[in-house]
């Protein structure tokens, strides 16, 4: 079991993307897969195709009311989901007065996660209490970044937060590398991000990249990822690659 959290505090770098082509990904390899929808915008929960606010409870009332966090998993196709929705944004208020409130998802995930081989945490985009928690449970930490973007200035802002949370709640955290998204492989930019990421973070670049497509956007309105959206698009075949890339490292 492996649980693997994507952060970036950036936010449209797809990380909600990937966290949701990866599951998908695995789940068609035969794994039994979690995904958790660490974002108040609940965006993983929407591209699932699941309403938030029809939802009577979510990740929030796991942080705020303890409840177990089994009670709130729902079925999100091929792998199971736990949902967000903005209360979430209240919940991290709450757990900032808390003691222990880094290991709040590690604690809760305790009692579900050997039902699983693989659990995403798919982060927000902050590097707030929420976030920490994602770090603190995972063991592992994948930082998506567009390939489009030359300035990465928050990649370096993510890797000191990662520092920290190993020095204080996960000595065991390991990254896993980057994932370059929204790549362009005719454009010599696309390249130069990849080699300046790599070069300035010291940063294992995962193969493949993920191609831009407007398949991946219109994906999340069919209450889908990419993968199961257009299976042989470019960006599905790479997604697969991706997780192959992915196991082979854990
Ligand atoms: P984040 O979770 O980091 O905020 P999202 O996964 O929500 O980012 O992605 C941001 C936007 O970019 C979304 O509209 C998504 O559909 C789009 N997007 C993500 N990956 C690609 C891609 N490879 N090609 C085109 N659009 C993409
Ligand atoms: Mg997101």
């Amino acid at each position: 079991m492996a649980i693997i959290a994507l952060a970036n505090q950036k936010g449209g770098v797809a990380k909600t993307t990937t966290v949701h082509a990866l599951a998908e990904g695995l789940a068609e390899l035969g794994q039994s897969v979690l995904a958790i929808d660490l974002d108040p915008q609940a965006s993983l929960t929407y591209a699932c195709g699941i309403d938030p606010e029809a939802l009577s409870e979510s990740i929030h009332e796991v942080f705020v009311k303890r409840t177990d966090l089994a009670d709130v998993i729902v079925d999100a196709n091929t792998f199971n989901l736990v949902p967000s929705n903005i209360d979430l944004a209240g919940a991290e208020i709450h757990l900032m007065t808390k003691t222990g409130r880094e290991y709040a998802l590690a604690k809760a995930l305790k009692k579900v996660q050997a039902a699983y081989d693989t659990i995403l945490i798919d982060c927000g985009p902050s590097l707030g209490i929420l976030t920490i928690n994602g770090l603190t449970a995972a063991d592992y930490v994948a930082v998506p970044f567009q390939a489009e973007t030359l300035s990465q200035r928050g990649v370096g802002q993510l890797l000191e937060t990662i520092d920290d949370v190993r020095n204080y709640t996960n000595s065991d955290l390991k990254i896993l590398g980057g994932i370059a998204t929204m790549f362009d492989a005719r454009t010599n930019l696309s390249h130069q991000v990849i080699e300046s990421v790599a070069a300035d973070h010291k940063l294992e670049i995962l193969d493949p990249p993920i191609p831009k497509s407007v398949r991946v956007a219109e994906a999340p309105g069919f209450g889908k990822s990419v993968l199961t959206y257009a299976p042989r698009s470019k960006p599905a075949v790479a997604y697969r690659q991706l997780v192959t890339t992915i196991l082979e490292k854990l």
